[in-house]
Formats: C-alpha cells, structure tokens, sequence
C-alpha cells in the first residue's frame, strides 16, 4: 500500500511517498515559496539526486500538480500511475476538542475543520487549503486528517484549564490543546521500545526542542501535560517565540510602544523574542549562537542558558505532576543534534538521578540511550517522524475500511 503524506504551510507545502509493506520513504521533497513568481519545487526519489526546478505555482493547487506530475515523472518519478497510491495522510495542526484522533475527511469533518480555523488562523487555513486542493486533484482518493493536538487531548481538565472564569472555556473554548502531538507520539512510542517497556509502564518526559519547542509529560502512553497551550506561543522559550510569560505584558507594551494588542503578540511575542530576541538579535538558530557563545558573545550565552532553565523547570514539574519519571527524550533540530544542549540540561537533572555518558551524548542524528546504566532516568535521542506516523494512522484508517 502507498500512502501519500502532504503537510500544506502557509507558502509551502512538503510531501512524502511511502510504501507501508516496509515503510520506505520512495519520494519527498516540497513546493516552496507557494504564490510568489520565485516559487520553486524539490524532488527526491530513491535511488536519484535530488532535483530542484523554478515553478509556477501561484496557489497550493498548482503545487500540488507539480508533486503528483513528479511522482509518475519517467524520469524522476516512483510510481507508475497515481492510481498506485492508496490514501493521503493529511497534517492538520488544530483539531480543537473534538479530533482526538485521525479520522477518514468527509463533509462533516470538512465543516468542523473550517470551525476550528477561529483557534489556529496562522496554521489551519493553508492545511484546510491543502485539503481541498488534493480532493479537487484526486477526488475519489480516500483522504485522512493527522491532528497536532489530538495526542494531548487524554490531558485531565487540572491540566488543561486556565485560571480563567470556566465561562471562557464552556463557551470560547480558551484552553490548553497542546501541540507537536504526532512528534511527541511517536517518540514515546520509540522510547518505550529502546527501554525495552511496555508504554503503559512508564513516565516519560518528551521534550521536542526546535525552532518551536513544546515538552510533554507521557504517564503509561498518554499525555497528561504540556508546555504548549490555547497557542504554540506558550510554554518553552524557543527561536522566536517568547514562551511563558506575565501576560500582563502584553498591555504594557501595547501601551509602551503604542502597538494594538495583535501587533505586539505576532511582531513580537511570535516573531522577535524567544533566543533570537534574547541574543540582541543574533540569531534564532542554535548553532550559531552555539558558536557565537562558544567566542564569548555574552548575550548569545545568556539565551542558551535561559532556554536551557526552561527545559529544566519543566522537566521538573513534570516528574512531580506524574509522581515519576523514567525517561527523558530529546528530539527536533535542537534536541537531535545539540550534544552542548543536551548536557547543559541534563547537569541541572542530578535531583533525580540522571547520569549522561558523554561519549553516547556526542551523537547527532541518531536514536539510542546516551545515559549511563547507572542513570536512575534513561535519557535518549530520538529522531523524530511525524511523516511516517501520518503514513500510519492513514494506512490504518483505510485499511480498517476496506475490512
Ligand atoms: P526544527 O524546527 O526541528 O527543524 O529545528 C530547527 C533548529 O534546529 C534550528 O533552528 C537549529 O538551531 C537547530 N539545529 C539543527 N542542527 C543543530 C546542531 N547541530 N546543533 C545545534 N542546533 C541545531
């Protein structure tokens, strides 16, 4: 069975082909710059070089043209007719309260994605956009939306309600929702298996540290917390983003700067703070800031240290909200790559007993244990694969139809 799995961004979109009898990658790559006259597209296929190629793609639907014609491409492509593959596996970021899973996309799902555009407005409208153009595309193609949201939707209200009248849940729906799901799903998943566990025995502390960056507190396989909220806004300190903040703030800005409470939350709680924003303006990329603090720069030490701290406290309040904690994951660009990372954190752990063996640390882009076997916490990096568990959850779906 071939599944195609599409995540549709505002400019861009990325693809991946798998074949589910191995869950083989056959094809990815993307369209980026999606309505701009320098749009251009990637391909790589198994076995070729990857190939780049300007575009004309002033909407998703042009650009999806583009990804079906290379797949079936003589040359470059993988398949023989697009009637090979069997599904596409949708990205959607916000499923609100009521995915708590993937689901087939018919109608109703299609009105209640379109409710749930009020919540993410940055992020639904161009997964909504993908959508529609794949079902116009391939029309009688069975169809499956992946939520960002839905693992943490197990969340116990303690966890997910705000200090706000219970009005403004029951009838606005402020809340914490909670993202990365698939990532943080798939990573527990991985944990488990390394630690050699059943999921349903553990507590694990999944912590996805990327340009955006959310933890999850995963008591025996499910999400009981995390560090992402009503927004990706709140929680860690991350490239750009500001994280947790005194959300009194915002009015004194707004004020201060003489900025509408919009302006101040997108230009510069989103856009202009996080590490970038501590670091003077350095830069939201953690390897140049490594380097940069590594030469002395002050400030760029200082982002490191305070996003660092974040992690810390929150793995923290995470063992203590689930009475445990037997695993820790690092995953993302960040968590998956950054050895001085990693350590900076696990050094400010030894409360709970983590041990980190220096030289597995040192690894990049690899999944294994890099604790020592004395760690009373085993500590990992896994590489993350939200692609592979869309691919999955479709698969699944339509195969449970066809049964
Ligand atoms: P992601 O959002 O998961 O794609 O992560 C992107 C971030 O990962 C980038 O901003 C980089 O700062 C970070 N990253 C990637 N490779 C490394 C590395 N070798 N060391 C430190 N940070 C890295």
């Amino acid at each position: 069975m071939k599944i195609l799995v599409i995540n549709c961004g505002s400019s861009s979109l990325k693809y991946q082909l798998f074949d589910m009898d191995q869950e083989k990658c056959l094809a990815r790559g993307g369209v980026e710059r999606v309505g701009s006259p320098d749009a251009f597209m990637t391909h790589r296929s198994t076995g070729n070089d990857k190939v780049k190629r300007d575009v004309d793609a002033p909407d998703h639907e042009r650009g999806l043209k583009y990804v079906f014609d290379a797949l079936v491409d003589p040359n470059i492509g993988v398949i023989n007719s697009l009637s090979d593959i069997s599904a596409i596996g949708h990205r959607v970021v916000h499923g609100g309260e009521r995915f708590a899973g993937s689901v087939l996309i018919d109608e109703e799902v299609m009105r209640a994605l379109h409710e749930c555009q009020d919540l993410a407005p940055l992020h639904n409208p161009p997964n909504i956009m993908g959508i529609e153009a794949c079902r116009r595309l391939m029309p009688d193609l069975p169809m499956v939306g992946v939520f960002d949201t839905a693992f943490h939707q197990t969340m116990p209200k303690e966890a997910y309600l705000y200090g706000l009248p219970y009005d403004m849940y029951v009838n606005h729906g402020v809340r914490r929702y909670g993202f990365h799901g698939t990532s943080h799903r798939y990573v527990s998943r991985r944990a488990a298996m390394l630690m050699k566990r059943p999921p349903e025995e553990i507590c694990l502390v999944t912590c996805h540290l990327g340009n955006g960056s959310s933890i999850a507190a995963v008591k025996r396989g499910k999400s009981v917390d995390t560090s992402m909220g009503f927004t990706p806004l709140e929680g860690l300190v991350m490239g750009t983003r500001s994280g947790d903040l005194d959300p009194a703030i915002v009015s004194f800005l707004c004020e201060e700067l003489d900025k509408s409470a919009s302006e101040v939350v997108l230009g510069y709680l989103n856009k202009n703070s996080g590490v970038l924003g501590l670091s003077g303006g350095l830069s939201n990329d953690f390897r140049d800031l490594e380097r940069a603090a590594e030469e002395g720069h002050q400030l760029a030490r200082l982002a490191l240290d305070v996003f660092a701290y974040r992690v810390v406290k929150y793995i923290g309040a995470y063992a203590a909200a689930m009475g445990a904690l037997d695993g820790i994951v690092f995953t993302a660009g960040v968590g998956e790559n950054s050895s001085t990372m990693r350590k900076r954190i696990c050094e400010r752990l030894q409360i709970f007993g983590v041990g980190l063996d220096n030289e597995k640390n040192s690894v990049r882009g690899l999944e294994q244990i890099i604790s020592t076997p004395e760690s009373r916490v085993t500590v990992m990096a896994i590489p993350t694969n939200e692609e592979i568990m869309i691919a999955r959850d479709t698969a699944e779906i339509v195969s449970s139809m066809g049964a």
